[in-house]
């Protein structure tokens, strides 16, 4: 069996780290298998780590330097958002994750998260594709 679906979120900042775990949860529509979660924007990222504070603001540190705003990129000629995709570059747009019972499979300090990289914005889709039983 195959089953997609997809959800919508709003972000409020620029850089923005949301937990999508639940509602990921609450949409799962197979007992067992693997789900695709793809973010449909090339400035955004889903990615799998510990929800600790902390952390995420190491995470947005780390991206900060690892993509310094002192350089001249060629894609600011476009629409001046070319760090944004760099650190999207640097990410992944999906996981694969194993569904068990009707929810994800998780390690204890694991959550599911959307990583806003320009925002905000409206309406980013994030599409769910469910292959299972
Ligand atoms: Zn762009």
């Amino acid at each position: 069996m195959i089953i997609q679906d997809s959800f919508k979120i709003n972000t409020n900042k620029n850089f923005e780290i949301i937990d999508i775990t639940s509602q990921i949860n609450n949409l799962i529509a197979i007992e067992n298998g693997i789900i695709s979660i793809f973010s449909k924007h090339s400035t955004s990222a889903i990615v799998v780590n510990e929800n600790e504070k902390g952390l995420l603001n190491d995470l947005e540190f780390m991206l900060d330097n690892l993509v310094l705003d002192k350089f001249s990129y060629q894609h600011n000629r476009i629409d001046n958002n070319a760090r944004s995709h760099l650190k999207s570059f640097l990410l992944s747009s999906s996981e694969s994750l194993p569904i068990k019972n009707r929810k994800l499979d998780l390690g204890t300090w694991q959550s599911v998260f959307f990583i806003e990289l320009d925002g905000p914005r409206h309406n980013r889709t994030v599409t769910l594709t469910m292959v299972g039983e």
